[in-house]
């Protein structure tokens, strides 16, 4: 299985970006170019027979793992942004962290009705992140294919929440 060969590629900081934090950074990861390759074609493979009309990455490495593989898969992208970011006109869902609390936010017309979206990011923690963006495509409509991302943090609750809500879950390493 490919977790091992990608969690070689992921340092831990301990408490960071405050006490009690392990934090998970994919850094080396990105910056291994075969191990980049490798990670976006474990996504790839895994939709390659889904109908995806768009990927919806979530500020800030949600948008590196989720354009690549858009650009893999031929499909649209979606950057799901901080508050006050975007220039047109938008959706905002406001949700906590496991460090502070934050608002995202797309375009009004990021997708539509009936569209399939995948939305990705780097990391399940609370599963506050994944949810906000979940909602703000099933505002607009859209069906979700999944929540993916590389490293699913189970103990706090993230993926349960997802599951509980509905949304499908799926990640390539867990700690
Ligand atoms: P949450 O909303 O609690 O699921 O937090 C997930 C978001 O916060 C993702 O966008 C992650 O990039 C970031 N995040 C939360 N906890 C960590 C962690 N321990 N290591 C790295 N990133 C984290």
């Amino acid at each position: 299985m490919d977790s091992a060969y990608f969690a070689q590629r992921i340092r831990t900081i301990a408490d960071w970006p405050e006490p009690g934090v392990q934090f998970r950074d994919i850094t080396p990861l990105l910056r291994d170019g075969a191990a980049f390759r490798r990670l976006i074609e474990a996504f790839a493979e895994r939709y390659a027979d889904e109908r995806i009309d768009a990927i919806a990455g979530i500020d800030a490495r949600g948008f590196i793992i989720g354009a690549a593989l858009a650009y893999r898969l031929g499909c649209g992208f979606i950057p799901v942004r901080k508050a006050g970011k975007l220039p047109f006109a938008t959706v905002s869902e406001s949700y906590a962290l496991e460090y502070g609390e934050a608002v995202v936010e797309v375009h009004t017309d990021a997708a539509e009705a009936g569209e399939h979206v995948l939305v990705i990011d780097d990391l399940i923690a609370t599963g506050g992140t994944m949810l906000a963006a979940v909602r703000l495509m099933q505002r607009l409509g859209a069906k979700i294919v999944e929540a993916g991302a590389v490293i699913d943090l189970p103990a706090l609750g993230g993926a349960e929440r997802l599951r509980a809500a509905g949304v499908p879950i799926h990640a390539l390493l867990r700690y």
